[in-house]
């Protein structure tokens, strides 16, 4: 499949991609390597919506696996992905990329609340928006969340960065003999539990025909590389 050309995209990275060769938290010249990426790729003229997970500071299923109440646990993950977002909105800033901060949990000290019609118009004027706390809800995850940016936002596709270069039939860390999938159809990877993202968010995808581009975000140049449909990666649509 030829990558159309992208007017607008959902970027979604995990916050495991903030965290470099660290075990937790956020490492700063990780966090410029990739805001350098998202500029790259605003640079070709896309407008961009960002959705950064929360997984390199808290997990809500991890709290509740040590006994904390889970939607107590959950709220903490979406609160992760608040300081996800603005480490992305100063690192972008310094690259001179302007941006705004949207919070699905409101906070008007330090961001604004999601409002679809202004996020629309800081697209339009050339910001890139990162919507933080998911959802705003328990048991979601920001994979369902960026789904949901996605879907309101019309975006034409959302792009999935990860530490691989696509969706395997076996984890390729593990297996050798994993092989990539070009193409897959987003029912194949609901009834074969494909590692894309959570099923709602792959279900949210279908419903609204948005493309989920899998790729890795570690190679630097990649994401622009994807975009001008050089890069390797997995597309999951719907073929006719
Ligand atoms: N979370 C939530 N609702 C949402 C989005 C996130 O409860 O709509 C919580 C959940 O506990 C999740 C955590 O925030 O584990 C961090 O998000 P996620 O696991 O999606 O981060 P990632 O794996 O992408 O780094």
């Amino acid at each position: 499949m030829t990558i159309p050309s992208y007017r607008r995209i959902l970027l979604k990275l995990s916050g495991e991609a903030l965290m470099g060769d660290g075990q937790y938290g956020i490492d700063p010249a990780t966090v410029t390597r990739m805001a350098g990426e998202v500029k790259a790729a605003k640079d070709t003229g896309l407008e961009i919506c960002l959705v950064i997970g929360g997984g390199n500071i808290f997990r809500g299923m991890a709290g509740a696996a040590k006994g904390m109440d889970r939607a107590q646990a959950d709220y903490m993950g979406m609160l992760a992905t608040v300081m996800n977002a603005l480490a992305m909105q100063s690192a972008l800033e310094q690259l001179g990329v302007p941006t705004r901060v949207q919070s699905a949990i409101e906070m008007d000290k330090v961001c604004e609340p999601v409002i679809r019609r202004r996020a629309q118009r800081h697209l339009e004027k050339g910001r890139v928006v990162i919507f933080a706390a998911g959802v705003g809800a328990p048991y979601f995850t920001t994979d369902s969340g960026a789904a949901l940016r996605a879907a309101e936002m019309k975006c034409d596709a959302l792009l999935k960065g990860t530490s691989v270069d696509g969706v395997y039939n076996a984890d390729p860390k593990l297996d050798p003999n994993a092989v990539r999938y070009d193409t897959l159809t987003y029912d194949r990877v609901l009834q074969d539990n494909l590692k894309v993202m959570d099923a709602s968010a792959v279900a949210l995808c279908r419903d609204n025909s948005i493309p989920i581009v899998v790729f890795s975000i570690r190679e630097q140049g990649n994401l622009a590389r994807v975009l001008s449909g050089e890069g390797t990666a997995t597309t999951v649509y719907q073929k006719d």
